[in-house]
């Protein structure tokens, strides 16, 4: 909820780590331990070792190298985790708004001197079970990483990244496809107008059809303004059209090269091999240049800034009348002092997160706007750092009132400063977010360390996070004004400080499409007969190229016997704590433990449901027992890794009409803390306050705000949602917990002048939700902790008991199913399933207008459920459509952002992103059905797709998730091998049968909906409803 945009704490809250506590590991070698034995100064493959250092926070060692010809720089982190991650990158700087580093990024990855097939990037995702494969273009730095847990693969995957990124074609006609172009609208029709096209060309238009993203762009390019940070490093959409292919070539040569690059590898793989083949394939073919891409010194102003911008305005918005955004910038210290950084962070946490920080008391509970600026907080992306602080959803009356009181607010925190259970509770949350293991933790090192190594920061001081925390405590210590002190001179005493305001335009859109359609005038203008019919002939060209049949055989690729034929089984205990089944998962936890429990719906009233989602978002943040909400924020950073409700729809596994509906609490603490984090839950159980109208007003408002943001950017999950409402009986259930319904119900609630009636309704869900009687635990905690956690449960559920109480389902067509099919009836944990045999699907085509220039498309097909044996065939095929058929229709020829086919639930789901063409993509949706009947594809392209799925399917799992499939769907392991076992055994004919059974036109009731902007063809299509 609190979106300190970019801190070094929100990085920090995805510093988490998987694979085994060394302590507790047989192997004596361990890679940790292997890589402490390399020497300073020791020469390997071309490289010099300049460090290695262990750091046993984070489990791992640290070797950091240069390489001895070009001066490339390289850090390894060894460490016992197999899922092993890969990145390179490069420091690019851009002085214009062509998108240049973000087009050439695109564009390298469009075929390379050894790869040269079309796309090999893409081709790479289904010949690998890599976990993560993707390129970020940041402000001044383009990363190319990714993660796999087969030592073949990363081989694979290295030898295409390297040459992908050093050696790439960059060819014509990949940067017309990537980048822009002018092309006829319709390319086989050379009398249909010119228009621009161009993969980064529509991805921008989307990006900045987000009000969030403006503004963070704008506050950005003019806080910095001198340098590269002035500029639009993903393209202004109408400054991309001036980027010439000469240009782009041009940058790559000054730009990506080793003397300019930085290698990250982290994971258990030996480092010699990656130096060897880093060495081998690409830094051994160039000599040193002296790239020069340093950023300078943003020059200090001597006295504030203030400017002014403007957006599209926000059907969605809470409050018509309040869209205004305004907030302060401050330029910090550079990031490449580490502990200036670290304390800058800690700072802003103090001053921003949560009800007891003080600008939250004095900006968001006045309900001045509805949540903070979009951009909030410390900023370490870029090579000084930045600190923002501001309102967004507020009124243009209230500029003034906002700016005295963020200036008030900074003299009070100096006058002040900070209590120190908070300083404590921030301390805590750091320990926990080194403990707590995510299955990325490659990745999240790897763009940790980025921005700071980017301007020659050290990577391996920023890794020594309690060194950190052990200087700042020993800073406190010497001087209790330390943190004051620096609020004066970062805050007070700065000049070179922006406040920004946006406020929307009604004209905005129009204003847009004017400029795109002068700008294309002028492109039009100047062109000549001759050169008309060379973009037509161009056009014919590239779909020719589009269009052809791709030889992909010179990538490296893993076969379908690469795969493991069976899973690791994950062993489970049940057993039951004061009447309440319990699932008991041992795992390598490190010291954290797990607390999950799923509460079932079955006995709320219908016209509750819609408040569910708003109940839970609420009801961990209002206060409970003796505390208020401030000091329930308090205890739950001091002694939990957060507490959270959530919604659950779960669609039986074999059995489409039938569900389980209900809430899942979720929460996390450190051993120690177990007795503490239970008895939050028991106060919130037993005495939860629903007496403070202000505080849920506050809540409300930012729900509100978060959810109308979120469409520009999720859309597609919106669409996908709606479409599928009226196919299954979960269908409409998501859409009032997740969809479209929700956003606008929120929006109605936001709207509301008095919400006593909401906080009635409170209770009342309540007591039907925390009911023991309706509940199943499930706890995940290492076997040495297990029975006093267990312990701790039982304690729990007696504190709780008073809220057991009989109440009869809504529905009477309630089924039963144990959790353990192999357990006798009734002997352990179940689920208990709402049927509706007599479900009838129906065909629905939504519209929704909204105000962005691209649409969010997708259709949906009714199909069959998971342990049903054509949806192995079902699962592949969706994957093959997507890499053989509509990856190509949608992105490539279409210029959408991305596009594809999943299931799940049931469904068979057709999907497109940032889409320029909406009811068009309908019918590719169709010709992928077409294309796939006709049997056009290969048993490689079958493999391709098994490779693809399985690498989803065996993708890591934390230890905090282990068992959670059979917790929450009783979806075991023996379900899971069996559905293994049908994924292998797919082939052609079954994908062909499958399509043209499920798929084909009339087949099965499907649904559709698209968001987008005004559009005439629907609106003269009476089959659409249009919202
Ligand atoms: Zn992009």
């Amino acid at each position: 909820m609190f979106r300190q945009s970019k801190t070094v704490i929100q990085k920090l809250r995805y510093l988490s780590f998987q694979g085994q506590n060394p302590s507790c590991r047989f192997r004596s070698t361990s890679a940790t331990e292997r890589a402490l034995q390399y020497q300073a100064g020791q020469k390997i493959h071309g490289f010099t070792v300049k460090e290695v250092v262990a750091v046993p926070d984070l489990f791992l060692t640290a070797v950091k190298l240069t390489h001895d010809n070009t001066g490339a720089q390289y850090l390894h982190a060894a460490r016992d985790d197999k899922n092993n991650l890969f990145s390179v990158q490069l420091r690019t700087t851009p002085m214009d708004n062509t998108g240049v580093p973000h087009i050439l990024e695109h564009t390298v990855l469009c075929g390379s001197e050894k790869y040269p097939c079309r796309d090999p990037f893409f081709k790479m995702l289904n010949r690998s079970l890599s976990t993560f494969m993707n390129a970020f273009t940041a402000s001044d730095f383009t990363m190319y990483p990714f993660s796999t847990q087969n030592g073949k693969d990363f081989q694979n995957l290295l030898s295409v990244y390297l040459d992908a990124v050093f050696f790439p074609c960059l060819r014509e006609l990949d940067f017309w496809q990537e980048g822009w172009r002018l092309e006829n609208e319709n390319p086989t029709d050379p009398t249909s107008p010119l228009v621009f096209k161009g993969v980064v060309f529509n991805e921008m238009k989307g990006a900045f059809s987000d009000n969030e993203r403006v503004y963070a762009q704008h506050l950005q390019n003019k806080l910095y303004p001198d340098h590269t940070y002035g500029v639009v490093s993903g393209g202004e959409p109408l400054a991309i059209p001036d980027l010439s292919w000469e240009q782009l070539k041009h940058f790559h040569a000054t730009h990506y090269h080793p003397s300019n690059a930085r290698f990250f590898t982290y994971g258990d793989l030996p480092l010699e091999q990656h130096l060897k083949q880093i060495q081998e394939e690409a830094l051994s073919k160039f000599e040193r240049s002296e790239p020069d891409t340093a950023v300078p010194k943003q020059p200090h102003w001597d006295r504030p800034r203030e400017d002014h911008v403007t957006c599209s305005p926000d059907a969605m918005a809470p409050d018509a009348a309040k869209q205004n955004t305004l907030c302060m910038s401050y330029l910090l210290g550079d990031i490449t002092d580490t502990f200036e950084g670290f304390t800058l962070s800690l700072l802003s946490s103090l001053m921003i997160s949560g009800p007891n920080s003080p600008f939250y008391k004095t900006l968001i509970e006045p309900k001045i706007g509805t949540d903070f600026s979009s951009v909030v907080g410390y900023d370490g992306s870029t090579k000084e750092a930045s600190f923002s602080i501001g309102l967004q959803g507020m009124a243009e009356e209230d500029t003034e009132k906002v700016k005295q009181i963020i200036v008030q607010t900074i003299d009070e925190i100096i006058a002040n400063g900070f209590e120190e259970e908070r300083i404590e509770a921030l301390l805590h949350k750091i320990e926990i977010q080194m403990k707590h293991q995510s299955t990325s933790f490659g990745l999240s090192l790897a763009s940790y360390i980025a921005s700071c190594w980017n301007h020659d920061g050290d990577p391996v001081q920023l890794l020594k996070i309690s060194e950190s925390v052990a200087q700042f405590r020993q800073a406190l210590k010497d001087n209790p004004r330390f943190l004051q002190e620096k609020v004066l001179h970062y805050f007070k005493d700065n000049t070179h400080r922006l406040t920004l305001s946006m406020s929307p335009d009604e004209a905005y859109l129009e204003k847009q499409v004017k400029a795109e359609k002068e700008k294309l005038q002028k492109k039009v203008q100047a062109l000549s007969d001759s050169d008309k019919k060379d973009i037509y002939e161009k056009g014919l060209e590239l779909l020719s190229v589009q269009s052809k049949i791709q030889d992909a055989s010179c990538l490296p690729a893993l076969k379908v016997s690469d795969i493991e034929p069976t899973i690791a089984v994950t062993p489970v205990e049940m057993g039951t704590a004061g009447g309440v089944p319990v699932q008991y998962c041992e795992q390598p936890t490190n010291g954290m433990v797990y607390f999950r429990a799923m509460c079932s719906l079955n006995t709320l009233p219908e016209d509750l449901k819609l408040y569910v989602p708003l109940f839970c978002s609420v009801i961990t943040k209002m206060g409970c027992g003796g505390l208020d909400y401030r000091q329930q924020a308090q205890q739950m950073e001091l002694k939990t890794g957060g507490m959270s409700i959530s919604t659950s729809v779960n669609p039986d596994y074999s059995n489409m009409d039938m569900y389980e509906q209900g809430v899942i609490l979720s929460s996390s603490c450190l051993e120690r803390n177990l007795p503490d984090m239970f008895h939050l839950w028991s106060d919130i159980f037993n005495s939860p306050h629903f007496d403070d109208e202000e505080r849920l007003r506050v809540l409300v408002m930012m729900s509100a705000q978060e959810l109308a943001n979120g469409i520009s950017y999720s859309g597609h999950m919106y669409a996908m949602t709606r479409a599928a409402r009226s196919l299954t009986p979960t269908g409409e259930l998501q859409e009032t917990f997740g969809g479209m319904e929700q956003v606008k119900f929120m929006k109605r609630i936001a709207e509301m002048p008095d919400l006593t009636q909401v906080l009635r309704t409170l209770p009342r869900i309540k007591r039907h939700i925390l009911n023991p009687l309706n509940m199943r635990c499930a706890v995940n905690a290492t076997p040495q902790k297990m029975s006093d956690a267990a312990g701790q449960l039982d304690n729990f559920m007696s504190n709780v008991a008073s809220n057991k109480k009989e109440r009869k389902p809504v529905r009477s067509d309630i089924i039963e199913r144990p959790l353990d099919p192999l357990a006798a009836p009734g002997s352990g944990p179940s689920r208990k399933l709402i049927a509706e045999p007599n479900f009838k699907p129906c065909q629905m085509k939504t519209f929704f207008p909204m105000p962005f220039p691209i649409n969010f498309v997708s259709e949906c097909i009714r199909t069959v459920p998971f342990t049903h044996e054509d949806y192995a065939s079902l699962n592949i095929l969706s994957r093959m459509m997507t890499a053989k058929y509509l990856h190509g229709e949608i992105r490539e020829k279409g210029g959408a952002y991305g596009g594809g086919a999943k299931v799940g639930g049931g469904l068979f789901t057709f999907y497109s992103y940032r889409d320029p063409n909406s009811v068009q993509t309908l019918s590719t949706f169709r010709k992928g059905v077409d294309w796939v009947r006709s049997g056009q594809f290969t048993q490689q392209d079958i493999d391709e797709a098994k490779l693809s799925v399985f690498s989803a399917v065996d993708s890591p799992v934390a230890p905090s998730n282990k068992g959670m499939g059979r917790f929450l769907s009783g979806i075991t392991d023996e379900l899971k091998q069996a559905h293994r076992e049908r994924l292998f055994a797919v082939t052609d004919k079954s994908l062909v049968d499958v399509a043209g059974r499920y798929l084909g036109i009339g087949q099965r009731t499907c649904g559709v909906a698209i968001l987008g902007p005004e559009n005439d063809t629907i609106k003269k299509d009476p089959s659409w409803v249009v919202k």
